[in-house]
């Protein structure tokens, strides 16, 4: 199935939660999640009661959803976490973290991990000194992010509609030098997502 393109607020009302796939506006009150709070659709009102396996599906998407995910990639960066050491849930939150679309938005060089996304893919960025236009790119420790050279006014104007963010602390940023490096991975403390990711282990360890 390919990468939803709808109305992206009905995602964040489906979840009952916000996603933050909209950039500034998220943060404001035209967030349609603070005046409607309810599932979309005509069986909107309803309470649902979900069944186990329904909660572990709705993490699962909630997950996939914030990182804007196919399933066959998100799957694939699962059984990547399930090869590695370490507790499954925490190392695919932070693989998930680690991709460069991620730290670009983290960063604060993107109003989204969308908005990244097309940034990258439009080739605004390398890393060590090499481009790299490829979202799903892994981050390793000592990375050095940098705007490259011919995308830097083109950037200035895209950063005037970015709010400041805070920095997560296993990054630095130098805003107005356009780069940052990846001091080391985040735990999962620092990963602000609000999701049960041992429930998406149960669901894809069936
Ligand atoms: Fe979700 Fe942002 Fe839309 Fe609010 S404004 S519903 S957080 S995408």
């Amino acid at each position: 199935m390919g990468r939803y393109t709808g109305p992206v607020c009905r995602l964040c009302r489906r979840e009952g939660v916000k996603l933050y796939l909209k950039g500034e506006k998220c943060d404001t009150p035209k967030c349609p999640l603070e005046r409607r709070p309810k599932p979309p659709g005509i069986h909107g009102d309803r309470p649902v009661k979900l069944s186990d396996y329904g909660m572990r599906l709705r993490e699962k998407q909630k997950l996939k959803r914030i990182y804007g995910m196919r399933e066959e990639q998100f799957r694939r960066f699962f059984d990547l976490a399930q090869s590695k050491k370490g507790v499954t849930g925490e190392v695919f939150l932070t693989l998930l973290e680690r991709r460069l679309d991620n730290v670009i938005y983290r960063m604060g060089f993107a109003a989204s991990r969308r908005q990244a996304r097309q940034l990258v893919n439009h080739g605004f960025f390398q890393v060590n000194g090499k481009k790299v236009d490829i979202p799903s790119y892994l981050v390793k420790e000592g990375d050095i992010i940098e705007v490259r050279e011919n995308k830097r006014s083109q950037m200035e104007k895209i950063l005037e509609t970015v709010p400041e963010r805070p920095i997560p602390e296993w990054l630095t940023v130098n805003r107005t030098g356009m780069m940052g490096r990846v001091i080391r991975f985040p735990t999962r403390e620092e990963i602000d997502i609000p999701v049960q990711e041992h429930l998406i282990v149960e669901l894809y360890s069936r």
